[in-house]
């Protein structure tokens, strides 16, 4: 079956994975092998040794590309690896703008791991984005909606920009998930993800996958996997395709869950700010309306009384459980300034102490609010 003109949620389902041609499987077979039977020398059928290729992660790199309308798709071992692969394309010459609140990770592997020349931007502001280009700037590196703060940037008009200039576009498209965003449709150059999150969807699997239709990027990443080795094994690989065929049902309950978490957030007075793109006085709201299906299910609040609140908050909620990460079918609740933000404390993009973070799971609506609430009731 070709997936072509297939909806999204049938490649959700099918991309990449047709019935196992030896038996009839249905599901993808999980190849537990290190290594494949050549006949004679040179012979192989595409398939040599586990870290240069391995069947069922070839399934998940064509689903997942085919979600992302990309021709060419990279599954790593985490995120974070994925991002190295592609950071690793910078000389040392050239220079890399970064968003102010990127995820605490992306900015520890730019600033302490590789050591990159780089700036941090608002992107959401255009000429904060001109008064920090150089003439050196190769990279634009966004994320939208961003973490913890989900602000939301303009995909077309900042790839537009980095194009006009000579640079590449790098979209982190973990808060979105291809269901909602599709940055190399609004011409970004490479759609990132964490398969932790949204895209294995229940918080067993780590993994990470880059998409993109520039063919030499592809091959350059394709080698940095197999002669660095950041690969993900099998058994990974199955759990994130099992997770992305359920994708646009868990998305569609996500989004509806954050709307009304956010909501009641924003008529809550113990809470002085709510961040969620969805509610139409939000500043992300047009944009996000204009590049996104629907506003995902992160939501972020600053709670009055700073950080003895926000901590009180995360340790009273009994159905969001207290935990870092994130998209995966359980809430979770969390203290940025603390938890996922404490590598950048005291950097340009150390965040809020009174900030907790909501991944809004997909239990019933009315447990998550009565959760909330009767945690903030009492402050
Ligand atoms: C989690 C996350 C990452 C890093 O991914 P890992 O799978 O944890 O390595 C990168 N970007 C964003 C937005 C994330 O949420």
């Amino acid at each position: 079956m070709s997936d072509e003109g297939l909806g999204f949620e049938t490649r959700a389902i099918h991309a990449g994975q047709a019935p196992d041609p030896v038996t009839g499987a249905v599901v993808t077979p999980v190849y537990l092998t290190s290594t494949f039977a050549q006949e004679a020398v040179g012979t192989h059928k595409g398939f040599e040794y586990g870290r240069t290729a391995n069947p069922t992660r070839a399934a998940l790199e064509r689903c997942l590309a085919s979600l992302e309308g990309a021709a060419h798709g990279l599954a790593f071992g985490s995120g974070m690896a994925a991002s190295d692969a592609l950071l690793r394309q910078v000389l040392p010459t050239e220079h890399v703008l970064i968003p102010h609140d990127a995820y605490g990770g992306t900015y520890r592997l730019v600033a302490r791991v590789l050591g990159l020349d780089h700036s941090t931007v608002d992107f959401r502001d255009m000429a904060a984005l001109d008064a920090a280009w150089r003439d050196n700037t190769m990279l634009v590196w966004i994320e939208t909606p961003t973490n913890p703060l989900l602000g939301v940037v303009d995909i077309g008009a900042v790839a537009a920009r980095a194009h006009e200039r000579g640079a590449r576009c790098i979209v982190d498209n973990t808060f979105a998930t291809p269901y909602l965003q599709r940055p190399l449709a609004l011409g970004a150059d490479v759609a990132l993800h964490s398969t932790t999150k949204y895209l294995g969807g229940h918080s067993d699997v780590v993994g990470g996958f880059a998409a993109t239709n520039d063919g030499e990027l592809a091959a350059n990443l394709a080698f940095l996997q197999n002669a660095a080795g950041a690969v993900p094994g099998p058994f990974d690989c199955y759990l994130v395709l099992r997770g992305v065929k359920t994708l646009p049902v868990r998305m569609d309950r996500h989004c509806h869950n954050a709307r009304a978490v956010a909501e009641l957030l924003a008529d809550h007075p113990a809470v002085s700010e709510v961040h969620y793109p969805g509610l139409a006085d939000d500043p992300g709201f047009a944009v996000a309306a204009k590049q996104m299906r629907d506003f995902g299910g992160m939501v972020s609040f600053i709670v009055r009384g700073g950080e003895a609140a926000a901590l009180e908050v995360c340790a009273r909620t009994k159905v969001f459980t207290l935990a870092e990460s994130l998209g995966a079918v359980e809430s979770l609740i969390e203290h940025p300034a603390r938890m996922t933000h404490a590598s950048v404390a005291g950097s340009p993009l150390a965040v809020d102490p009174g900030l907790v973070r909501l991944s809004v799971g997909i239990e019933s609506e009315a447990d998550l609010l009565h959760d909330l609430a009767q945690a903030l009731d009492t402050l």
